[in-house]
């Protein structure tokens, strides 16, 4: 009888994992999805005709096989040159990678600053020459004498850009992020996320720009991942490739089963799972016995609290494992306050940007997204301004539990402080929540080797991807970790440190 594998989550490692299994085994592949969407979080959302996404997703790899793998499911194609990036084009194809340069900068002291931060006439223009000479000193010290015994995220930041500059570009917004000070933060942490990065990195970026003539080269291996220019990104958004990949699944001959909530896990004596789960269709809990292989994106908590007779150390450590959460709103508006100054014509003068750090300590904001600079097919109408505001959270916390219209409104109210938009323009706006977006590396997680090694002694159970890892993975990550499970599987290996190693070394991260 042909071998089957439940996987939970239709997300970019579950769906990895099933058309894996499709292409190189016998294995059919049946996947659990709790939500109506496919994508997980990098899923996108049609509200209205206007498409958005949970935060900025770039289709970018260092991986050959991941640039491979995407670019067989959607062809890249290439706007016409210096077009509006706002502007559609005639572009008869659906299934398709935009070609798009990336833009995003800083908005602090109601500015714009070059992200990440680089040395040119603009930010010595906007800093002002004290702040500049304060910037450099406070540099110069730290390099000379750095903060011994670097314990803290606030020491890592400042023994690498000094302190004037770590609290103008870093510590507000890193806090906004993760809810708790800098100080409270591991420097492991920023040598996870933010290595590669420095003031001499900046420097030599500059230096190159200028001197260099650009050239298209998809993979840009050369770049730290943050100066990376261009990215590949799907006509309609992020969650498009994912939907696709899902119809092939179905088309092999793989299943998938949206609004199924896993939440049982037990291994019968003969080592096959027996996995459990709530169809909120139908309003029944459904047993499927005889699963050979499970591969599992939920979150590690779900996985450990869905388990029978789980040691418990392993239960405790897993119920403490944090994550943080998301609030995205979309807004359709006229127009914005502030304008495009630069020569090529946007409609509407658009400003070219496809997301803003908000770096202002006076909102709570985190990101602006602008989605008609990511693809202007998302757009229902070309000539309206399709954005989405975004608030990093806990659940349960004050903005979490906010009245809907009450949070519409601090948006509103928000970012005509900062003079982005005037109400009088808001069109029509809507909100989503998205648990768990952040696996959290403090608190419980300096323990989670227990789990790991628990959990990964249980043969044919295979954790992948970002919260299913609760690793800090990207896309083309979270689809790696699929990728060496099946090929374990094939392999008959059952040693699975292969697949906690990718991103451990080739780590470049979506957020600074
Ligand atoms: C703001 C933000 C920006 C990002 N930007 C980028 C970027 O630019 N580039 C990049 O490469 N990556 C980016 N990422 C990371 C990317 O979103 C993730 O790496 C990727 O989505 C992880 O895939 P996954 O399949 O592991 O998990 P997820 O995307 O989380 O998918 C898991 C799926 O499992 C489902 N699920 C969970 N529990 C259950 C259950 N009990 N039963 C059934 N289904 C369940 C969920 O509903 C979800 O659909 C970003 C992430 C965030 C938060």
């Amino acid at each position: 009888m042909k071998k089957t594998a439940l996987i939970i989550g239709a997300g970019p490692a579950g769906l990895t994992a099933a058309l894996e299994l499709l292409k190189k085994t016998e294995i059919k592949p049946i996947i659990l999805e709790k939500t109506e969407h496919i994508g997980g979080i990098s899923k996108t959302v049609n509200y209205k005709g206007n498409r958005m996404d949970i935060g900025p997703h770039r289709f970018f790899s260092k991986s050959d096989t991941i640039m491979e793998y995407w670019q067989n499911i959607l062809e890249v194609v290439e706007p016409p040159d210096n077009y509006p990036k706002n502007k559609r084009w005639e572009l008869d194809k659906d299934k398709v990678f935009l070609q798009r340069d990336r833009l995003t900068r800083i908005f602090y002291l109601r500015k714009f600053f070059d992200y990440p931060v680089s040395l040119n006439a603009n930010t010595l223009k906007n800093l002002g020459l004290l702040r500049i000479i304060k910037i450099g000193f406070s540099y110069l010290k730290y390099r000379l004498f750095p903060v011994k015994n670097e314990k803290t995220l606030e020491d890592f930041f400042i023994n690498r850009f000094g302190k004037v500059l770590y609290k103008t570009f870093f510590k507000d917004y890193t806090e906004k992020v993760w809810g708790r000070t800098c100080s409270e933060l591991s420097a492991e942490w920023g040598a996870q996320r933010v290595k590669g990065l420095s003031v001499t990195k900046v420097i030599t970026h500059f230096f190159k720009t200028v001197f260099s003539k650009k050239k298209k080269d998809i993979a840009q291996k050369n770049k730290e991942t943050s100066l990376i220019d261009w990215f590949l990104y799907p006509k309609y958004g992020a969650g498009q490739i994912w939907e696709t990949m899902a119809d092939i699944i179905v088309d092999k001959g793989g299943e998938v089963k949206k609004m199924c909530e896993f939440n049982s896990l037990s291994i019968n004596d003969t080592g096959k799972f027996c996995v459990g789960y709530y169809d909120t269709q139908n309003n029944e809990n459904i047993k499927i016995d005889d699963i050979d292989y499970v591969f599992s994106t939920t979150s590690v908590k779900k996985l450990v609290n869905s388990m029978e007779k789980t040691p418990e150390n392993v239960s405790q450590i897993s119920q403490n494992l944090l994550h943080r959460d998301f609030i995205t709103v979309g807004l359709l508006l006229k127009e914005l306050s502030i304008k495009n100054k630069t020569k090529i014509n946007t409609i509407n003068q658009l400003i070219p940007d496809n997301w803003i750090y908000m770096q202002e300590r006076d909102v709570k904001m985190g990101r602006i997204l602008i989605f008609n600079n990511f693809s202007p097919f998302m757009v229902a109408d070309e000539n309206k301004v399709w954005l989405s505001v975004e608030y990093f959270c806990n659940v349960g916390d004050e903005l979490w539990e906010m009245e809907e219209d009450e949070f519409k409104k601090m948006v509103i109210s928000e970012l005509e402080k900062i003079d982005i938009i005037k109400k009088e323009y808001v069109l029509d706006s809507t909100l989503i929540k998205m648990e768990d977006t952040y696996p959290v590396y403090f608190g419980a997680y300096e323990n989670f080797d227990v789990i790991r090694e628990y959990l990964d002694k249980i043969d044919n159970l295979f954790l992948i991807g970002r919260s299913g890892m609760h690793r800090y993975n990207n896309m083309d990550h979270s689809m790696l970790t699929a990728i060496t499970a099946v090929q374990n599987i094939i392999e008959n290996r059952k040693d699975k440190s292969n697949i906690w190693e990718v991103n451990t070394e080739k780590d470049y991260h979506e957020e600074k």
